[in-house]
């Protein structure tokens, strides 16, 4: 079939470059080669035990028909009584829409507030589905960047100065992935008293990495006053317990907007897996010593790849407060060569270290930071100061 049939929407759609970069690793490694995977963003841990076996039990007791479409009203309580105990943020059930990831609650709520020409204010470095969704849903993306001299944060004047009539949304994404900036409860109140003033612009607060974070307590931007009923927290259980495959993620919103991404999964996915759900509801009332376990494995990865990262030369790094990924500014190396082919871009650069370095990253351009590199600790020590070992080489070759 003609390929040009395919709708312009999905035309213009770019391909998720992080997946994309993980799938080409992955086909490297099928082929024989001892390819180090910093691309893909997952822990490397297994999901624990506790929370595999209430998903056997789900499977032993049958819960096998189809779910309530914003999710089992347990698992829905087990959420509201999470915010309540760690965020001190009021839900209550209807007002939670759990989805087969925190990626289709997100991509739910874009999909169900933005029209055509509607504007989206998304601070740069973000992550790279978000400016993708507001394509898919007609709306125009507005950029904020913030660079490596501000630690990758916006500030309330960059905030001020891109909104206009037509704002619709802002999407938050704090501790953050590419950058792994976290924004302190004040600086998130100096966002909120911005927003409080523009009252039409929906918040959506991706708390993902919640968990991940290296000093100290989770903000919300939900917790002020002001603009609390515009807030869309986003959060699921794909990093805190990780359980990336199983596809389990959810919003607490307004009812109205909670509404609307019930609406609009009745009509395309019905629900989340009915057993992902028992397990996510037995993450969240299960114990949590699990969590701290990780974070603090995290966060000693992070010294280990900080401290490596600023041994090579040209590239510049700040020290990430929380996720798992780093996220320095290669410029250094943009316009050097290598056998004849200049490298354009940290695209090309990632590529560059795949294929000569048999290192896997994420270039900074699909994050809207075309002069930064991604790499994600979520890896053994080992891998960390091999993969870095061959990032220093293989930089070396480049003139
Ligand atoms: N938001 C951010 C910032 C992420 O890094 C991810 C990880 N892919 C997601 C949302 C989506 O997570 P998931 O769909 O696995 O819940
Ligand atoms: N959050 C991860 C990443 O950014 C998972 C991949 C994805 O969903 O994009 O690498």
């Amino acid at each position: 079939m003609n390929t040009s049939a395919v709708s312009g929407r999905l035309a213009s759609l770019s391909p998720s470059e992080t997946l994309a970069m993980s799938q080409k690793s992955n086909d490297l490694k099928a082929q024989g080669k001892d390819v180090i995977n910093l691309s893909v963003g997952e822990p490397d841990f297994f999901t624990p035990d506790f929370i595999k076996e209430a998903a056997k039990e789900a499977i032993d007791k049958n819960f096998s028909f189809y779910s309530p479409v914003p999710g089992y009203l347990s698992l829905r309580n087990a959420i509201v009584s999470k915010l309540k105990k760690e965020n001190n943020l009021d839900f209550q059930a209807d007002q939670i829409v759990c989805s087969n990831g925190a990626k289709q609650a997100i991509c739910n709520v874009v999909l169900s507030v933005i029209d055509p020409g509607d504007e989206v204010i998304i601070p740069a470095p973000y992550w790279v589905s978000y400016a993708e969704m507001v394509k898919l849903a007609e709306g125009t993306n507005i950029i904020i960047s913030a660079g490596i001299e501000q630690d990758f944060k916006i500030t309330a004047a960059q905030l001020e100065a891109a909104i206009t009539p037509k704002t619709k949304a802002i999407i938050l994404c704090s501790p953050s992935n590419p950058t792994g900036s976290v924004y302190s409860k004040e600086e998130l109140e100096s966002l909120a008293n911005v927003l409080a003033c523009h009252p039409q612009i929906i918040i959506i607060s991706d708390e993902i990495y919640e968990h991940i974070n290296y000093i100290g307590r989770h903000e919300s931007i939900a917790q002020f006053a002001s603009v609390r009923d515009r807030v869309v927290v986003v959060n699921g259980v794909s990093k805190a317990y990780a359980m990336t495959g199983w596809r389990l993620g959810w919003i607490a919103a307004p009812l109205w907007i909670a509404d609307a991404c019930n609406k609009l999964q009745g009509q395309y996915t019905s629900a989340p897996s009915s057993i992902a759900q028992k397990a996510a509801e037995a993450a969240y009332n299960g114990p949590q010593d699990c969590i701290e376990i990780m974070r603090k494995t995290f966060e000693r990865r992070r010294d280990l790849m900080v401290a490596l990262v600023q041994n090579i030369p040209g590239f510049q790094v700040n020290q990430p407060k929380g996720a798992f990924y780093l996220f320095p500014n290669c410029s250094y190396y943009i316009g050097k060569s290598f056998r004849g082919t200049t490298l354009e871009n940290s695209a090309d650069l990632a590529m560059y270290l795949l294929e000569e370095g048999l290192v896997a990253s994420v270039g900074g351009l699909a994050f809207g930071a075309p002069d930064c590199i991604r790499f994600s600790y979520a890896a053994s020590d080992e891998k960390i100061e091999e993969a870095m070992e061959r990032v220093k080489k293989a930089l070396k070759k480049l003139a």
